[in-house]
C-alpha cells in the first residue's frame, strides 16, 4: 500500500469517524473488538481474553496471568485515599481476579507513572502498603517499570497458579444452576459516594474501609475450586449486574435474580436512604466489592453452606440460571419482574 493512503488527513478522518467512537461501543465493546482481532494461536493458551485471568497450561499445572490499572482521577483521588491504602488496593484488585479463577497468587510486576513533585514519603508509604498486602498473600514482587506522568498511574501484572482441572471460568454455568454471591454488596460504592460527597462521617468507617481496603476472597475462591462446588465464577469488581452479565454471556445462558435476596450489610441499610431512593441501587450497579459470584447445581447447596460455615464467610443464593433467551431478569420484592436497562458503570460511556 502506498504511503499516500496513510496521509495525516486520512488517519485523522479514520480516528474521528463515528465508527471509531469509543463512547458508542464502551469499554466492553472495545474489548470484544480486540478479542476478535487478536486470537491467541499457541496451544498452551487455555484461556485468553475474556476471563478474570488468562490461563496457560504447563502439564497438570496452569499459570494464571492478570493485570489491572489504577489511574488518579479515575480510580482514586489523593484527597480521599492515602498512599498506604493505595499500595494495598493496587495489589488487591489483581488478587481478586486470581481468586475468581480459584487460583493461588504468586508473583507480580508493577509499573508506575508518577508526577515529579510527588514526595518520597508518598512512594515509601505506597510500597509499605504493597509489601504488607504482598506478605499477607505470600506473593513476591519481581520487578516493574517507572516513568514520569502528569497523574499517578499504577499497573500491576500478577501471576498465579492453579490445578488445571479445578480452575473456574466465566463460562460453564448451566441452566438450572443456582447463582451465589459471597459477603455483602454495595458497601464499597456507598463508601465512595460518602467520601466524594461528605468525607468521613461518624459511623461510616466500615463502608469507607470497604472502598479503600477491600478484601480479596483468595481462600474462598480456592476452596470453591478445590471442592468442585461451582460451574462458573467471576469476581464482582464492576458491579453485580455487569459482572453477572459477563458470566451469562460467556456461559451462553440467562438468569433471574431476586432483589430481596441480595445480601446487604447493616451499615449499607442504615446509610443508603441518605443517598438513594432505591435500596438496591448501589448493590446492583456499584462496583469494587470484590466478592465472588458463582453458579452451582442445586445438589451442591449443602456442600456450599458447609464451606461458607467453615470459612466464616457468608454465601447467599441470590438467583438461578435460565435459558439464554430469558436474558437477565430481576424480581422486585413485590414479585414484579423487570429487565435492567442500565447495568452500571462502564468506561467511555
Ligand atoms: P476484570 O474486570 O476482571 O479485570 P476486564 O473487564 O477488565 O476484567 O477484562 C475482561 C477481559 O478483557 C480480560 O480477559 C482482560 O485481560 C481483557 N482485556 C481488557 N482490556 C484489554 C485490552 N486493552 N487488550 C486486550 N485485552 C484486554
Ligand atoms: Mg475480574
Amino acid at each position: 500500500m502506498s504511503l499516500k493512503k496513510y496521509s495525516k488527513e486520512r488517519i485523522h478522518s479514520r480516528i474521528t469517524d463515528t465508527k471509531y467512537d469509543l463512547q458508542k461501543i464502551g469499554e466492553f465493546g472495545l474489548i470484544k473488538r480486540i478479542r476478535k482481532q487478536m486470537t491467541a494461536s499457541d496451544s498452551a493458551v487455555m484461556q485468553g481474553i475474556g476471563d478474570d485471568a488468562a490461563v496457560i497450561t504447563l502439564g497438570n499445572k496452569a499459570v494464571l496471568v492478570t493485570t489491572d490499572i489504577l489511574i488518579e482521577g479515575i480510580h482514586f483521588d489523593r484527597l480521599w485515599t492515602d498512599p498506604y491504602r493505595l499500595g494495598k488496593k493496587a495489589l488487591i484488585v489483581n488478587l481478586s481476579d486470581i481468586a475468581a479463577m480459584g487460583g493461588t497468587p504468586k508473583y507480580f510486576l508493577i509499573s508506575l507513572g508518577l508526577p515529579k513533585d510527588l514526595s518520597l514519603s508518598f512512594t515509601s508509604l505506597f510500597y509499605r502498603g504493597l509489601k504488607d498486602e504482598a506478605r499477607r498473600f505470600c506473593v513476591d514482587l519481581l520487578g516493574g517499570d517507572t516513568s514520569l506522568s502528569q497523574r499517578i498511574v499504577i499497573s500491576i501484572c500478577l501471576l498465579g497458579e492453579g490445578k488445571r482441572k479445578s480452575l473456574l471460568f466465566r463460562k460453564g454455568a448451566r441452566v438450572g444452576d443456582d447463582l451465589f454471591v459471597s459477603g455483602t454488596l454495595g458497601d464499597a460504592a456507598l463508601g465512595l459516594k460518602i467520601l466524594q460527597e461528605k468525607g468521613l462521617m461518624k459511623g461510616t468507617t466500615g463502608l469507607i474501609e470497604r472502598q479503600l481496603s477491600p478484601c480479596p476472597r483468595i481462600q474462598l475462591g480456592q476452596a470453591i475450586a478445590k471442592h468442585r462446588c461451582a460451574t462458573a465464577m467471576i469476581d464482582v469488581s464492576d458491579g453485580l449486574l455487569i459482572d453477572t452479565s459477563h458470566l451469562l454471556e460467556e456461559s451462553g445462558v440467562g438468569a433471574r435474580i431476586w432483589e430481596e435476596r441480595i445480601p446487604l450489610s447493616r451499615l449499607y441499610r442504615k446509610w443508603i436512604p441518605f443517598y438513594s431512593k432505591n435500596l438496591y441501587q448501589m448493590a446492583l450497579g456499584g462496583g469494587e466489592d470484590y466478592e465472588l459470584l458463582f453458579t452451582a447445581p442445586p445438589e451442591k447447596r449443602e456442600k456450599i453452606s458447609a464451606l461458607a460455615h467453615s470459612l466464616g464467610t457468608s454465601i447467599t443464593r441470590i438467583g438461578e440460571i435460565l435459558l439464554q433467551k430469558e436474558g437477565l431478569q430481576l424480581i422486585r420484592e413485590n414479585g414484579k419482574k423487570y429487565s435492567p436497562t442500565r447495568l452500571g458503570f462502564e468506561h467511555f460511556k
